[in-house]
């Protein structure tokens, strides 16, 4: 663990394992500097238990870079659990997933990610109050996708206006990866604005939806890296900035929801140096931790869910990642670069 390539000071990484219900989870809390842990918990076929300790290592230290940027009192956290989320789900499992998250006594807050949805969240909640994005009861802000691809959205904005002197979406050429629940809203809003779409995600049925809904042109899985388009937006798993992939992108954007889309920082460098401008991900979307975190807020202050607050960060979250672009378009510096530096300086400075 220690020797871990992805392993960054984290303060606590627990593995739990529910033989009854086949639960094999990881809760990686990395930092409580500035409140309890909190990030989603994601369930996902790994290939094996080293790639799912990497998933957990380095998205719960995202988590505590983006709830630092996006101005949160709290710390970072992810859970993930091994399984495929089609096939494995069971309450019995969820229910396991509950009595591990509470084990860790509030350190950790859990939420959705991919391959879980608010219904698996109502049934961990019967075994933990650390649990948010919760479809009902005091406080209950729901799924939090919808204001992730807001952000996401804004955020896709923001950088084109950097990057083409305009931020009028009409005519541009998004090529989305992944259509899922932040993807698919984020495609709503980008065809609202008159932007062309070009689709790619590895569920057909979601796919197609989706296209048929946003007018969007569908092309193979691998194919969207060679998409002829003015914006690259990942919207599905990590690691989708590689050596193998970059030379392949056309575009002179890069800005989606995905959580790790660089698969090394060797590759924000390598953005920079070919003139793609990357909004970092964990800035672009840091909406739906927003509303995690009022929902937390309220359930704390047995208060309702405060949309006015989210929509205040929110606002706040977009200006930041326009600090960061101009921040490094002025410094010349990549921009994932200037973001850590952000998010440090948040964190040391909340440190007693
Ligand atoms: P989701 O499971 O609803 O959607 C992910 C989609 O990606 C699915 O439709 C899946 O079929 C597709 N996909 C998987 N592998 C693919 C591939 N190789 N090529 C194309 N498509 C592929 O998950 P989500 O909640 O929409 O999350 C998407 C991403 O956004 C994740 O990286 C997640 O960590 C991140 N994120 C989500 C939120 C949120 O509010 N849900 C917030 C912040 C970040």
């Amino acid at each position: 663990m220690f020797d871990h390539p992805s392993f960054d000071a984290h303060q606590g990484v627990h593995a739990f394992h529910d033989p009854a219900s086949g639960l094999r989870a990881i809760i990686a809390v990395h930092s409580t500097a500035l409140g309890p842990a909190a990030g989603g918990c994601r369930m996902w076929h790994y290939a094996d238990g080293a790639a799912m300790l990497t998933d957990a290592l380095r998205l719960s230290q995202g988590m505590s870079y983006k709830n630092a940027v996006a101005g949160l009192d709290l710390g970072g956290g992810k859970a993930v659990i091994w399984g495929n989320p089609r096939t494995d789900k069971t309450e019995a499992l969820f229910e396991a997933f509950g009595l591990a998250v509470e084990s860790l006594g509030g350190s950790y807050y859990t939420a959705e990610d991919v391959g879980i949805s608010t219904a698996d969240m109502a049934i961990v909640r019967r075994k933990t109050a650390f649990v948010a994005g919760l479809p009902e009861g005091l406080g209950a802000s729901g799924d939090p996708s919808p204001v992730t691809a807001r952000g996401v959205f804004e955020g896709i904005r923001a950088a084109c206006a950097r990057a083409f002197g305009t931020d009028d979406l009409s005519g541009r050429t998004v090529a989305v990866q992944g259509v899922g629940h932040v993807g698919g809203y984020v495609c709503d809003h980008l065809a609202a604005a008159g932007a062309k779409l070009i689709l790619a995600d590895i569920n057909a049925e979601l796919l197609a939806e989706v296209a048929t809904r946003t007018g969007g042109h569908v092309v193979g899985p691998d194919e969207i890296y060679d998409a002829q388009a003015d914006v690259f937006s990942p919207n599905a798993l990590g690691a989708v900035v590689n050596p193998q992939t970059l030379p392949r992108l056309m575009v002179k954007v890069v800005a989606g929801g995905a959580n790790n889309q660089l698969a090394t920082p060797a590759m924000g460098e390598a953005l920079a140096a070919r003139g793609i401008l990357y909004a970092p991900d964990y800035v672009i979307n840091g909406g739906g931790i927003i509303n995690v975190a009022a929902e937390i807020r309220a359930r704390q202050a047995g208060l309702p869910h405060d949309g006015g607050w989210v929509e205040a960060k929110l606002s706040a979250l977009t200006r930041t990642l326009e600090q960061v672009l101009d921040e490094a378009l002025r410094e010349g510096l990549p921009t994932h670069v200037v973001a850590d530096r952000l998010a440090r300086l948040r964190i040391a400075a909340a440190r007693p």
